[in-house]
């Protein structure tokens, strides 16, 4: 714990548990909601992802909050797992007691272990009033570590550890860190050298405080303002964000209800702030717009902007509405040679537990499409020993198939597949031969057409298509549960579930290709005519 900032450097704060440091400038609502009474570190964590969350968190009925998933129950543990493992290294850890939410109690038994001067203090509660009146700010860092120094108390100060389960400091992180310190430097007179995260992996990451005042003033003020507020911030449906977030079947009904725009795939927040701006606040109002308006606004272009007034014009007649290339010779920007057709074609999709560092399963549908057979390979890892195993396997049966294409969903597959060839020391020239016959489907639809749908996801793709999935909770994050869950039991049931949501992924992606091959067709024959080629699609039962 050596690294060092120039601010706020050890500067006195007026004793134990003194005056608070007014931060300059705080925003106060007018209409104050002032039911909060407490802002915790959890709120303001939760306010920078999303100022919504954290409202809902304080007034929202619990009852409407969605049950948590297999997955996040599985992040969960992993992060009670992780904070075991540091905790290990703080041995002998002295906890005040106190019943839970008594923060005014929790912050007098932390006071008297501080005032000990006990090495360390696990789930220390630390309190100040905040400058708005009537809220106090509660801290609660996973850790609080003795150094050298001087306190109000002694000579000895405290410095803030906060556990994350992530591998990188990222900055909400930090922010939380900067109110540890922020707060416990009221509460001992004196700010630590230093606040702490302990990262997945290991390090301890020193965070650079003086850098963070600004920001965690910034975000303190507006997260108070926001939660004295007697309306709940702007819904904002992003699935990168919301769907980890137990309030989401909450804020997407009533988005689907608004017709919000946020659900029209392309609209960032940003984006949809200058649509506001200009008053086009519908889905309706976007489908009218005139692309030249839109192009010239900062983070629009051309392009996007044809594309945003596509989303909302296929969305109010629910069809799929071709891009232009207006440098093509067929106006279309998707070319046969994008989507070759073969006699045999081979569907990919793999299932991967990055957190393990493993890639448990290759799925392949191998399609003739003479005869319509279809026959899928599950190339899988039973263990993480097995990899090697199932690398080997699905090299083979790539191998056996050498002029087929391999159709793929996302850059995933490919990315897997060179990173694979360099752990097990497959020749590059093999892995760049075998790349060579890789065709991603999910770029040639969002480059070919535009699709009523709020994702271009492979689920939200292929159902508009008319493919569904055998199980309807299966995603990538079930797939990692179960196949953590047959680690553990044994229970082949399980791996029987990945199989068949891998197998459904193989033959979705079969069929977006096959409907985007027909879509496309019309504009190929245009190509076809002007070259004076027969063109006779190969087709197999499937038709
Ligand atoms: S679902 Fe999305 S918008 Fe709603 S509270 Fe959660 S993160 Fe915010």
């Amino acid at each position: 714990m050596s690294a060092s900032f120039p601010l706020p450097p050890r500067t006195d704060t007026g004793g134990c548990s003194g005056s608070p440091l007014r931060f300059p400038a705080e925003a106060i609502a007018p209409q104050s909601q002032a039911y909060i009474r407490w802002l915790t570190d959890d709120m303001l964590f939760h306010y920078q992802r999303c100022h919504r969350r954290a409202f809902l968190d304080v007034y929202g009925d619990p009852s409407r909050q969605d049950p948590p998933s297999d997955y996040l129950l599985k992040l969960g543990q992993d992060s009670l797992n992780h904070r075991a493992e540091v905790l290990q290294g703080f041995q002998p850890l002295h906890r005040p007691q106190f019943a839970p939410g008594d923060w005014a109690a929790g912050a007098k038994a932390t006071l008297d272990l501080m005032a000990q001067g006990v090495d360390t203090i696990h789930q220390a509660v630390l309190v100040m009033p905040a400058a708005t009146e009537g809220v106090q700010l509660v801290s609660q860092p996973d850790l609080l570590v003795k150094q050298p120094g001087w306190s109000c108390w002694g000579a000895w100060v405290y410095a803030p550890i906060d556990i994350k389960l992530g591998k990188k400091p990222k900055l909400d992180y930090q922010v939380v860190a900067a109110y540890h310190a922020y707060v416990l430097s009221r509460v001992q007179g004196v700010w630590p050298e230093h606040s702490y995260l302990a990262l997945r992996g290991g390090q301890l990451y020193p965070i650079e405080l003086g850098r963070l005042v600004l920001k965690l003033q910034d975000t303190l003020n507006h997260c108070l303002q926001d939660l004295r507020s007697p309306h709940p911030p702007e819904l904002f449906i992003s699935h990168s964000r919301c769907d980890l977030c137990h309030w989401f079947g909450h804020c997407y009904g009533e988005a689907k209800t608004q017709r919000h725009l946020s659900l029209l795939p392309g609209v960032t927040p940003a984006r949809y702030e200058f649509l506001r701006q200009h008053h086009i606040n519908t889905v309706a109002a976007l489908a009218e717009t005139d692309p030249l308006y839109l192009a010239p606004l900062p983070g629009f272009g051309e392009a996007v902007a044809e594309k945003l007034i596509h989303q909302a014009q296929a969305l109010i007649d629910n069809r799929a509405i071709p891009r232009t290339d207006h440098h093509a010779p067929h106006g279309f920007p998707l070319w046969p040679e994008d989507l070759p057709e073969a006699e045999t074609e081979l569907f990919f999709d793999i299932e991967a537990a990055p957190d393990q560092n493993l890639i448990y399963l290759h799925g392949v549908l191998v399609v003739n499409r003479l005869t319509g057979a279809e026959t899928f390979h599950a190339l899988l890892a039973e263990s993480h020993d097995d990899e090697h195993r199932a690398w080997r396997d699905f090299l083979d049966l790539v191998h056996a198939y050498p002029d087929a294409p391999v159709y793929h969903f996302c850059p995933y597959e490919a990315q897997t597949v060179r990173k694979l060839g360099q752990r097990y020391g497959t020749a590059n020239r093999h892995i760049d031969a075998l790349l060579s016959r890789f065709f991603d489907v999910h770029k040639c639809v969002t480059d070919g057409v535009t699709l009523p749908i709020e994702s271009y996801a492979l689920k939200h793709i292929a159902r508009w298509v008319g493919f569904d999935w055998r199980d309807e909770g299966a995603n990538g994050a079930q797939s990692i549960c179960w196949y953590n869950a047959w680690a553990e039991t044994g229970d082949r049931a399980y791996l029987e579930a990945i199989l068949r949501y891998n197998e459904d992924d193989c033959r979705a992606t079969y069929h977006v290709k096959d409907w985007l091959v027909k879509f496309s067709e019309p504009y190929w024959e245009r190509l076809y005519a002007a070259h004076g080629l027969a063109h006779e699609p190969l087709r197999g039962n499937r038709d």
